[in-house]
């Protein structure tokens, strides 16, 4: 059998529908922003690997030490044993994160982040006895992850349909613009007066997997106040945002009033390895801070802070810090709002929206607005052809690059764009 059949015998892809989607395309090497297929193509990786490649593919310094720390320590459980690289990552992470965070928790994935977000917020009114309060406020357009607990919090859809009868109730309220802000606003104090509600989840600026929808710092900050006016656990999910995504290192470095809770994943490791972190403030670890046996967060994985993945962590964090890399991010930063600037008057393109160094286009299409939109089956094939990979969410394109993607090559990816948008206009 060639790989394409032991593929077909063996291997069940995610997000793939079974028949009708085009055949996966092997890939053997990647280097940079480039990834080579073995049948000779290459692909620049203009969406980094859904999101996580923030320094493209193979960077020498994570492959190092990754290496050192698996010669040394593989792994250890981490109930009642710790290491250096989970010690000087959680510092790390603390050391770029506003003061008012205290305490890392590590899990495996970004879903995994937010499930022990949702429950240390839950957790955290059941240890003070105020066991009334256990509900969840989020966004219309959420998306969180796969597992229970953060499906939950996304808005019901398609990819949540087969589930909806076993997911907990959560109170949905539009994410704010400037139009629907007071709305918003009176819709989440409506459901806060309830006295049930534990905490707000949101990704912050952008909501990712539901089409890259923007929106403004001022409103959210809105929204935290009242949070905290309510007594309700503030959560940003920044596994999508975080990591320089928005220009600055955390989405909510742009906010005014600071979250209780934060989940990071995708970009924390470069891409090398799976890793999920919550962090909490010392308001929340407080009512964890105790002899009670039954305060304990009784949480945790097998792989909780695999010494590996905590040293391609801390490499990743090095670089990402580092002068190169912030004059990166600049730079696509400021080649994305030229690019929007160009294209924004397009006839095919109904919306063109950028969050530091995430450009979305939104293409007119004759279909609504949606991931199942069927011009990706026409677009993503372009782009692949052209040797490029991107992945639209429906009529939802999205350059989300690495940060060592060069000017010139960043420059070529908008160039198909505009012949992509070319070769539409003529079907
Ligand atoms: N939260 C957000 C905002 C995400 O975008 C994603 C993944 N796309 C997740 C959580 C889930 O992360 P993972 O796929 O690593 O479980």
């Amino acid at each position: 059998m060639n790989w394409i059949e032991r593929d077909k015998a063996h291997v069940w892809h995610p997000f793939t529908p079974i028949k009708g989607a085009a055949e996966p395309i092997h890939i053997e090497r990647g280097e940079g922003v480039y990834l080579y297929a073995s049948d000779g193509r290459r692909f620049l990786d203009a969406i980094a690997s859904w999101w996580v490649n923030i320094h493209g593919h193979g960077h020498p310094k994570i492959a190092q030490a990754i290496a050192e720390q698996a010669l040394k320590l593989d792994h250890v459980l981490f109930a009642g044993f710790t290491h250096t690289p989970a010690i000087t990552l959680a510092e790390k992470l603390l050391e770029v994160l506003p003061p008012t965070f205290s305490k890392v928790f590590y899990s495996d994935n970004g879903s995994t982040s937010v499930e022990v977000a949702l429950k240390m917020a839950v957790q955290y009114f059941f240890n003070r006895g105020e066991t009334h309060k256990f509900r969840f406020i989020a966004f219309e357009g959420a998306y969180h992850g796969d597992t229970f607990g953060a499906m939950s919090a996304a808005e019901r859809s398609a990819f949540n349909a087969p589930f909806q009868k076993l997911l907990f109730d959560v109170v949905h309220i539009p994410t704010p613009t400037v139009e629907n802000l007071e709305d918003s606003l009176a819709q989440f104090e409506a459901a806060a007066q309830q006295g049930d509600v534990a905490a707000f989840i949101f990704e912050p600026l952008v909501q990712g997997a539901s089409g890259m929808l923007m929106y403004e710092a001022a409103g959210l900050d809105k929204l935290l106040a009242l949070s905290k006016a309510y007594n309700i656990v503030c959560i940003a999910d920044e596994v999508m945002t975080g990591f320089g995504r928005t220009g600055k290192i955390f989405a909510t470095d742009h906010l005014t009033q600071k979250p209780d809770i934060i989940c990071l994943s995708k970009g924390i490791t470069g891409g090398f390895l799976p890793l999920g972190v919550t962090i909490c403030n010392a308001k929340i670890f407080s009512a964890f801070d105790s002899e009670d046996m039954m305060k304990t967060f009784f949480h945790g994985h097998s792989y909780t802070a695999n010494p590996i993945v905590c040293a391609a962590a801390v490499a990743s964090m090095d670089i990402l810090r580092g002068e190169e890399c912030q004059n990166q991010i600049a730079m696509i930063c400021r080649q994305h709002a030229a690019f929007l600037e160009k294209m924004k008057a397009h006839p095919l393109i109904k919306n063109i929206r950028q969050t530091g160094t995430i450009l979305a286009i939104e293409l007119h299409t004759g279909e609504n607005t949606s991931y199942f939109n069927s011009i990706k089956a026409i677009i993503q094939p372009f782009f692949l052809e052209n040797g490029i990979l991107i992945r639209p969410l429906g009529n939802v394109l999205y350059l989300m690059p690495p940060y060592c993607i060069t000017e010139t090559e960043l420059l070529g990816v908008y160039e198909v764009m505009e012949n992509a948008l070319v070769y539409l206009q003529k079907l």
